[in-house]
Formats: structure tokens, sequence, C-alpha cells
């Protein structure tokens, strides 16, 4: 396995103390796999209060906001390592959290605690690798597999159902089919898990390259998180879903406005929706303003004109209007889209105004010519619609005469 610098330098630092670190989870799974490495989690078998003092003695800075459940977190030419005592979960409440933690010596019974055999594995450069649980074997074979029986795993801890599913997702992997049908039984349990951890688990669910047929195996799993999709799989629209994401790129954005339009295809309907759009989802509101944009734009009527795409313009930003000519390109075969997209790239780069910003002239010359509050912006939005038009060429002098000719 490769480890890089900051994770060899801190397995050497306990070495020279007589213990041994090792490399665990993720990055073992990702560098097997020879994908990038996202971060470097480390397992120490001594308390988290040795691991900040032999920290401390090398000088390497670290936080210790964890270091009650025994993580202790490294910070290496400003990366972050956490590294985390041996440990063994005690009973769990609530079908989320152990009620308390053991710390334990040996490092398979950290690893029996673990999610997925595929993340059940360590490394460490001398004793190599630890794989008690047929996690390499599985990696081969492309299956996600809970350590232990499915049933009692997914009971302790519900997250871990999106968790399979978003694995499965990202690496293109097959769920093992005990585990599969154990996670859809249990799929209700996701009711008992924070929407932010949801939230994580399915944006990195919607980016896997494997995501179309992960969200056909695991429809049921999708429709407690997403009652868009419940709704699109009630109406047998859930293989047209499919479809349409299939020619998207995998993205948060495009799979909650494809659920959403598919499930509610009336503009009432999808005003009256707008919880159900998002569901358990916490998103940015950059993200919600994304999807609202394709979701409303999905019925936007569009004409290859350049007046009617100008005042789409006045709207819709150039990048909202694109994004929606895009997503629409992708999933419908409306006739003249394609050219409606040309129009408006031919506009946006040939710099024709369309905004009160591109006019001649500023609220200042109308004020200079006596107008006063909401007058200027009317007088503003009527110039815009007279360069827009054509009526008149975007030039001060002419915009004002043609202006104060009219409100004479
Ligand atoms: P990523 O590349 O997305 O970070 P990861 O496997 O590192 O994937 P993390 O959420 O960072 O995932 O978790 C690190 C490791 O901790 C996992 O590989 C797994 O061994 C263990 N783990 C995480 N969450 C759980 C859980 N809910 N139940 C059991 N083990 C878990
Ligand atoms: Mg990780």
């Amino acid at each position: 396995m490769k480890l890089d610098n900051g994770s060899q330098k801190l397995i050497e630092i306990f070495k020279k103390e007589g213990i041994n670190a090792f490399a665990v989870g993720g990055c073992v799974r990702d560098s097997l796999m020879q994908r990038p490495i996202n971060d470097y989690d480390l397992t120490v078998p001594c308390p988290p209060q040795i691991t900040a003092d032999i920290l401390q003695k090398n000088g390497i800075s670290y936080l210790d906001i964890g270091i009650k459940h025994g993580t202790v977190t490294a910070l290496i030419d400003k990366k972050p390592y956490e590294i985390t005592t041996f440990r063994k979960d005690g009973e769990y409440l609530d079908n989320r959290r152990p009620q308390s933690v053991e710390f334990v010596t040996n490092i398979v019974d950290d690893l029996s605690r673990r999610d997925f055999t595929v993340n059940a594995m360590a490394y460490n450069p001398e004793l190599g690798l630890i794989d008690e649980f047929g996690g390499r074997h599985d990696l081969k074979s492309g299956i996600i597999r809970t350590v232990g029986e499915p049933d009692l795993r997914f009971n302790e801890d519900a997250l871990r159902i999106l968790r399979a599913v978003r694995f499965a997702s990202v690496l293109n992997f097959e769920v093992e089919r005990k585990t599969a049908l154990s996670a859809i039984k249990n799929a209700r349990l996701l009711k008992n898990v924070a929407d932010e951890r949801i939230t994580q688990e399915f944006e990195k669910l919607s980016s896997g390259e494997g995501l179309i047929p992960t969200l056909n195996r695991f429809c049921p799993v999708i429709c407690q998180i997403l009652p868009s999709a419940m709704k699109t799989y009630e109406k047998h629209a859930f293989d047209n879903a499919l479809v349409m994401l299939s020619k998207l790129s995998h993205t948060v954005e495009n799979t909650v406005a494809v659920f959403a339009i598919t499930a509610y295809c009336e503009k009432s309907e999808i005003q009256a929706s707008k919880s159900d759009i998002f569901g358990r989802l916490k998103l940015s509101n950059q993200q919600i303003s994304s999807i609202n944009n394709l979701v409303f734009g999905y019925t936007l009527p569009f004409e290859n004109d350049k007046l009617y795409l100008k005042r789409l313009l006045l709207k819709y930003s150039p990048v909202q209007l694109l994004e929606i000519l895009d997503f629409r390109l992708a999933t419908t075969f409306e006739a003249g889209l394609y050219d409606c997209k040309k129009t408006v790239m031919q506009i946006i780069e040939s710099k024709e105004p369309y905004l009160i910003s591109h006019l001649a002239i500023t609220g200042d010359d109308l004020v200079k010519k006596g107008a006063s509050g909401k007058e200027v912006g009317a007088l503003l939005q009527k110039a815009l619609e007279l360069v827009i038009c054509g009526a008149v060429e975007n030039d001060k002098q002419k915009i004002l005469d043609i202006l104060y000719e009219k409100n004479l």
C-alpha cells in the first residue's frame, strides 16, 4: 500500500515508542483500488492522551476535540491525520450511537466494529495488511458486505444502510445479497439518523459512477430520503427518472431535480411540493437555487427568437438559462432547443444589451433629467425594453431622446 509522507512519518514516530500504528479504513481501500486517497486515518493501540504526548514530544501540532472518543488529529503540512485508539463499541442507542466506547489493544477488535469488509482493513509497513474479514477478496470481486450480520449492524447504526448504497454507487460495486436485502428491509430506520449525515452520504452517492444501477437496486432506501422518489415510484415513473439521469452528469442537483420533475409534472404540484422535493436533504442555498432553477425551468416555453430570449435573460442569469437548456437538451427531444442555446450564446458573446447595467444610460442620467424615486427604475426598464426590441440604439442621447419624447 502507498502511504503519504505524513502518515509514514506518524507511523515511524509511534514505532520509536514501540507502538505499531496502522493506516486504516478508506485510505487502505482506495490505495488497494488505486483510487485517489481522500485522507489518511490511523489507528493505534495506545490511549489518546499518550498519542497526544507522543505528537507533542515530536513537535507535531494536533487538535484534541475528539479525544473523548479516542481521536487526536495531527496536522502535518496543514493536512489533518485522524489518529484513533483501537476501539470497540458498546451497546447502541437509537439506531445511531454506541452508548459507550471501550479502548482495546487488539487491532482485530477495532476492525470488527467497522462497517464493511472493504473498510475493515489496516496496514502497517512492517506487519503488512491486516484483513481478517475478507476485505481484499470483496474489493477484487466488487462487493460491499457488512462485517458481521447485516441486520445487527444496520440496527446498531442505521447510517450504515445509506453508506452501503453510497459505496456501491461511488465504487460501482454490487451489494452482497444478504446485506442488500437487509438494507432494504431496515430502510425505515434512516428516520433515526440526522439530516446532516444523510445529506453528506447522499451527496457522495449522487456523484458515483454506479449511480443508476444503485438507485435502481435501492429504490426503497432512496424513497425514505426523498418523498419525490416515492411519488415517482408510485407513478411507475422510476425507470423514466433513471433514463433521464443516465443522460446527465452525476450530481446531487441533477438527482434531486429529476425526481422532482418526474414526480410533479404540473406547475401547481411543484409549487405545493417544495418540502417533498428536498426531503431529508439539507442542501446549501446555492444547491437549492440551482435545483429550483432546473425544476421550474423544465416547463419554461422556449422560442428561438432573439427578443424573446433576451426577455428571458432579464429573468434568468446567463448561467441559469444555459443550465436549464443543457438539462433539457440532455433529457428531452424538444425540437429547436439546440438553436435556442446557440442564440443565447450569441447574445451573451456579442455583448448585446439584455440587462439594465448594459444600458448606455444610468439612473443618474435620469435623475439629472428630473426623474425621482420609482420613476427612475421604471424608465430604465422601459429603456431596456426599447433597446432589446431594437426600437432604439444603445446610445445615451438617443435613449434619452426617445424616453423624454414619449414621456412629454
Ligand atoms: P471516504 O473516502 O468517503 O472518506 P471512508 O471509508 O474513509 O470514505 P469515512 O466516513 O471517512 O469513510 O470513515 C472512515 C472509516 O471509519 C471507514 O472506512 C470505516 O472503517 C469506519 N466507519 C465510518 N463510519 C462508520 C459507521 N457508521 N459504522 C462503522 N464504521 C464506520
Ligand atoms: Mg475518510
